[in-house]
């Protein structure tokens, strides 16, 4: 990548920006031709064979955050994302952020879980210990359902079994639950995973003497995990009514608050998952999958707390952490298929799936740096308005150079408002 053209990328009129990604050499030529002609999406021949009744398209704006330094590596992160502050932010964390030597990220190995859930299971510790004396014969069986992972290196490595108590409270009685940890290689893995449950529920029955009732993947991705970690020194932090220090101790303690509040915790991991999202989204992968796993990983304690984590370390620098359970993939589902997604495996410079989560994991604790120092200094409105000016501008059926000229106007004013747009729109 050759960054020396994508300096000012805000700056630069839409054509300019695809033909910078162009020189930077993030884009092929042809690839920059398609997003000029039809904004790079998918076409109805496509549509159609991705899901049944289509009639159409429900696009999102593609975008890029710029100034990214992940592993020592810049990156140009595709977004798709409908609300207008998402990749300003996101681009000016990640500014300072990488003024301070970037994000630093640790992935764990790509092992996902599936599950055959028993019911009716009588006499469990019997059936646990049958099991786990069969070890060897329920993994062979997972992975003769599905040999090509096997030869791409992955494949079933190991099983589990927990015993779910009854709830008499309830009215819920005991279930057998068999969990087998299954490399997935590149891919998420559903459909692999799937098989491989399917495949070894009969015999799982036979050895328990319980019927299989749920046979599928678990979204709770637990050992397939991302941590991205950043250290920004207070001077950097510095705003025109508040110094570094302050800025730094009042962020530490406003991740204190979204600890101990889940109201507060929810709000904070929003803030994270609009990165992740816009990113997941971009990527092709499924992000209902990802959304589900990343809020169940932040209640892992019993109460929902927040994802991120701030602190001061002794040389009076902030530090940022963030975990997350990230099981995407960079083959299968829509991934080879969605034109947008292709694209932006192009501009993310073809990563492999270890690299996707880093750059995911990375993404999300610039969005959150960027809420929360917004949020205890200026507050975010202050930046949120200006860009829902231009959103409103649109609204009020302002076109082309009309929707700058309105936004700017309704900047000024005492009521930004849809009523405020059309009265400028009408004057215009
Ligand atoms: P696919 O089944 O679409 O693709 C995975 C396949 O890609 C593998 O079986 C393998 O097939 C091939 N492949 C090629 N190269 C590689 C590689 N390097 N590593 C691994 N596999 C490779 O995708 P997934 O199994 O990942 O399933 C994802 C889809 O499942 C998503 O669309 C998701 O929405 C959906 N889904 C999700 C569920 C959930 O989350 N609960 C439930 C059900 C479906 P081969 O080796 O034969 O070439």
């Amino acid at each position: 990548m050759n960054t020396e053209y994508l300096a000012k990328f805000y700056k630069k009129t839409y054509t300019e920006k695809i033909d910078a990604l162009v020189k930077a050499e993030l884009l092929t030529e042809l690839q920059a031709d398609n997003l000029k002609n039809e904004g790079g999406d998918l076409g109805q021949d496509i549509g159609e064979h991705m899901i049944e009744n289509y009639i159409g398209n429900y696009s999102l704006p593609l975008g890029v955050a710029m100034n990214f330094l992940i592993d020592n590596q810049e990156t140009v992160v595709p977004m798709a994302i409908e609300e207008p502050s998402v990749i300003a932010a996101a681009s000016f964390a990640a500014k300072i952020i990488g003024s301070a030597g970037g994000f630093t990220t640790v992935v764990s190995e790509r092992m996902m879980i599936g599950q055959v859930t028993l019911k009716d299971v009588a006499d469990p510790s019997t059936a646990i210990k049958k099991i786990k004396n069969s070890r060897q014969e329920i993994l062979d069986q997972a992975n003769e359902a599905h040999p090509s992972i096997v030869k791409r290196g992955g494949g079933a490595k190991d099983l589990s079994v927990r015993l779910l108590e009854s709830d008499t409270s309830e009215n819920i009685p005991s279930f057998l639950v068999v969990h087998l940890h299954i490399d997935t290689q590149e891919a998420m893995g559903a459909n692999i995973v799937n098989t491989m449950m399917e495949g070894i529920a009969p015999y799982i029955e036979e050895l328990t003497g319980g019927t299989a009732l749920l046979r599928i993947l678990s979204n709770y991705a637990t050992e397939c995990t991302a941590t991205a970690t950043c250290t920004i020194p207070s001077y950097k932090l510095k705003t025109t009514n508040f110094s570094g220090e302050e800025v730094r101790d009042r962020i530490v303690e406003a991740a204190q608050v979204a600890w101990v509040d889940p109201y507060r915790a929810v709000t904070h991991n929003k803030g994270i998952m609009n990165g992740i999202d816009a990113v997941v989204v971009a990527s092709g992968n499924d992000w209902r999958a990802i959304e589900a796993g990343i809020h169940a990983y932040a209640a892992r304690s019993g109460q929902y707390r927040a994802l991120s984590k701030w602190h001061t370390n002794e040389k009076g620098d902030l530090v940022g952490t963030l975990t997350l359970p990230l099981p995407i993939g960079t083959v299968g589902g829509s991934i080879s298929i969605h034109p947008a997604a292709k694209l932006s495996r192009t501009l993310l410079q073809e990563p492999d799936a270890k690299r996707l989560e880093s750059i995911l994991v990375s993404v999300g604790l610039a969005q959150n740096f960027a809420a929360i120092r917004a949020l205890v200094t200026d507050g975010i409105q202050k930046g949120h308005m200006g860009l829902h000016a231009r959103s409103l501008a649109i609204s009020a059926g302002a076109k082309g150079a009309q929707v700058e000229k309105i936004a700017e106007a309704l900047k000024k004013a005492p009521h930004m408002n849809l009523q405020t747009a059309k009265d400028y729109l009408s004057k215009l």
